[in-house]
């Protein structure tokens, strides 16, 4: 059975662009249950343990970001296979005193994408920028589309290696533009173009008719999102992600659907 939290929280470092809070209090209104707090906490490395102690104090629930949707895995008690596959946990909730963990970056990113790229992606060449955690639900959530092919390139080699040998359907390649070259769908996990107009990669390396999906969010999309579109590419940002892993957890949190057209009617009235 469901225990309805005492509260609700994100932590992560840096947290105060986070739009989560926006988005759940506006959930939470719709639900009735406006009583309850959703607060966002900068918790550093070092801090976690005992912000830890007090989510199991306070019976809390809520979300994890960067940099800590790893070492939260380490922390839980109860792991859902899923984020037990991602080896990250982005939600957690109290069942008694056991804290649970689960990641709904999978399922948010797999709406977001078949938005774009439509509800039985089949045969595509996809292309990843980044090898981090969001990377990780994005390489899970392609695993179970038909016959795709997924290509990654990072930054630093040394994660890219442990990338490949953690998702071993994945191909590695050194060079960014051989990701892209003749990729279908071409995604953004790596923050480039969040404080910035910065594009995470050139658009005319990629093919002509390739969509382009940028986990990063603003109000105003990203100018890779804005420019993709201006060169008559199908483009989405990170919102409807955000959304869809949001009401995921919503659902895990009180056992009901939140209302999907109030936050995002919360998100985008942030951009005012
Ligand atoms: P993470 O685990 O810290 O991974 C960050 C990744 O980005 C790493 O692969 C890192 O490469 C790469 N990177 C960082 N700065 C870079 C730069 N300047 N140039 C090239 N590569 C760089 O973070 P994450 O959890 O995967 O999140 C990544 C981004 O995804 C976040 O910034 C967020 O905007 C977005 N996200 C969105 C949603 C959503 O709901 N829309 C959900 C989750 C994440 P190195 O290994 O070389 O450091």
């Amino acid at each position: 059975m469901i225990q309805t939290p005492q509260g609700l929280i994100i932590i992560g470092d840096p947290v105060a662009h986070s739009l989560s809070p926006r988005m759940h209090a506006a959930a939470l209104k719709k639900a009735g249950l406006q009583h309850l707090d959703y607060t966002a906490r900068q918790v550093r490395a070092e801090e976690l343990d005992s912000i830890v102690a007090e989510i199991r104090e306070r019976k809390l629930a809520g979300n994890v970001t960067i940099p800590h949707k790893q070492n939260m895995y380490q922390l839980c008690d109860s792991i859902s296979e899923l984020a037990r596959r991602v080896r990250a946990i982005n939600t957690f909730w109290m069942q008694g005193d056991i804290l649970c963990g689960d990641n709904t970056d999978v399922a948010g990113f797999d709406f977001a994408a078949k938005r774009l790229v439509g509800e039985s992606p089949e045969g595509l060449k996809i292309a990843l920028i980044g090898a981090g955690g969001a990377a990780s639900a994005v390489a899970i959530a392609i695993q179970s589309w038909d016959d795709c092919s997924l290509t990654v390139w990072n930054r630093s080699e040394d994660r890219l290696r442990e990338f490949v040998e953690e998702f071993d359907y994945v191909n590695g390649v050194s060079l960014l533009e051989d990701a892209v070259k003749d990729a279908n769908l071409v995604i953004n996990a790596t923050p480039i173009g969040l404080k910035d107009n910065a594009h995470p990669v050139e658009l005319d390396l990629l093919p002509s008719d390739a969509a382009v999906l940028d986990l990063v969010y603003k109000p105003d999309e990203t100018a890779w999102v804005k420019d993709a579109r201006l060169s008559s590419r199908k483009a989405e940002d990170g919102i409807h992600m955000l959304i869809e892993q949001g009401a995921v957890a919503f659902r895990r949190w009180f056992g009901v659907e939140p209302d999907r057209g109030a936050m995002w009617d919360a998100l985008k009235g942030s951009a005012s």
